[in-house]
C-alpha cells in the first residue's frame, strides 16, 4: 500500500466483479448510510472491495432519492490468497457480548463463524442476517479483503460429526488440569477454536470432545475468563 492510499475514504464490501470504468449497484443500507448518515453527494470518493476482485477507488452516484452506485476508478490493492481458514467455534452468547465477539473475532483474523448450540448455551437463537452485517462491517472497517464465512448453527453434537479432522480443534476447556497451556503451543497453518458458553461445558460434552483425536484440549491460564474474552484471547493467541 502506497502512502496516498486513501484510508479516510468509506469503504465498503461489493458482492459483484469489479473492475476498471464498470459500475457497481450499492445496497439499500449502503445507499442510506452514505446519503443520510454521511450526507455525501455525487461523485464523493469511496473504496469499493471484495476478495476476488481486489480494492479499488470509485466514486458515488446517487440516480434516484433512494440507490446509490459506484463508478469504478483505479486499482488500490490487488485480490490477495487467504491461505490460512481460523475457524472460531462458540456458543451464542447474550446480545452485546456476542457483538462485540464478532467484530473483534474479524479485526483478529477468524475467516470462519461457527455457532454451535451446547446444552449451557442460553441464548438459542442466531439471527443469521444480522451477524452477517456485522461480519461485513467489521470487515469494512478493518481493511481485511475477505469477508469471513458465517455457517448454519448447528449442535455440538452434529458439529464433532461432520468436522473434518485434518484441522487441529483446539478446544477451551476450564478447569482441565491435562489440558495443554494455549500460550505454549506452536501453532502453524489452519486451526479451529471452540469456546464454551457463559456456563461452561458439561461433562458429557467434555467427554464428545475429548474422544476424538483431532481435539486438543487447551488451558487459557489461572483464570476462569468469559466466554467472549476466551474467544479472543485464543484467536490472539493462535493467529
Ligand atoms: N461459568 C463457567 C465458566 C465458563 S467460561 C464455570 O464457572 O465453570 C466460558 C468458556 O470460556 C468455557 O467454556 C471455556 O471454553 C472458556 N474458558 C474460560 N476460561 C478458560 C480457561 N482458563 N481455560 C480454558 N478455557 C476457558
Amino acid at each position: 500500500m502506497t502512502s496516498d492510499y486513501p484510508h479516510h475514504l468509506p469503504r465498503l464490501y461489493v458482492a459483484q466483479p469489479l473492475a476498471e470504468s464498470s459500475e457497481a449497484i450499492l445496497t439499500d443500507a449502503q445507499a442510506h448510510y452514505l446519503k443520510n448518515v454521511m450526507r455525501l453527494e455525487d461523485g464523493a470518493g469511496v473504496r469499493v472491495f471484495n476478495a476476488e476482485s481486489g480494492e479499488w477507488l470509485a466514486g458515488l452516484m446517487f440516480p434516484s432519492k433512494k440507490a446509490a452506485s459506484v463508478s469504478i476508478g483505479k486499482l488500490l490493492r490487488a485480490a490477495e490468497e487467504t491461505s490460512v481458514r481460523r475457524h472460531l467455534v462458540f456458543s451464542p452468547i447474550k446480545k452485546d457480548r456476542m457483538d462485540w465477539m464478532i467484530e473483534k473475532a474479524v479485526e483478529m483474523g477468524a475467516t470462519d463463524f461457527h455457532p454451535v448450540l451446547m446444552r449451557r448455551s442460553v441464548v438459542r437463537d442466531i439471527k443469521s442476517e444480522r451477524m452477517e452485517a456485522q461480519i461485513i462491517e467489521a470487515a469494512e472497517q478493518c481493511e481485511r479483503m475477505d469477508i469471513p464465512v458465517l455457517h448454519s448453527p448447528v449442535s455440538l453434537e452434529k458439529f464433532m460429526q461432520q468436522y473434518d479432522g485434518t484441522i487441529p480443534l483446539f478446544a477451551a476447556i476450564e478447569r482441565d488440569e491435562n489440558a495443554a497451556l494455549l500460550s505454549s503451543l506452536a501453532v502453524d497453518g489452519d486451526f479451529a477454536f471452540l469456546v464454551g458458553p457463559e456456563g461452561g461445558f458439561d461433562r458429557e460434552e467434555i467427554e464428545l470432545l475429548t474422544a476424538q483425536k483431532f481435539t486438543r484440549p487447551v488451558s487459557l491460564g489461572p483464570r476462569i475468563l468469559r466466554a467472549e474474552t476466551a474467544a479472543l484471547y485464543g484467536l490472539a493467541k493462535l493467529v
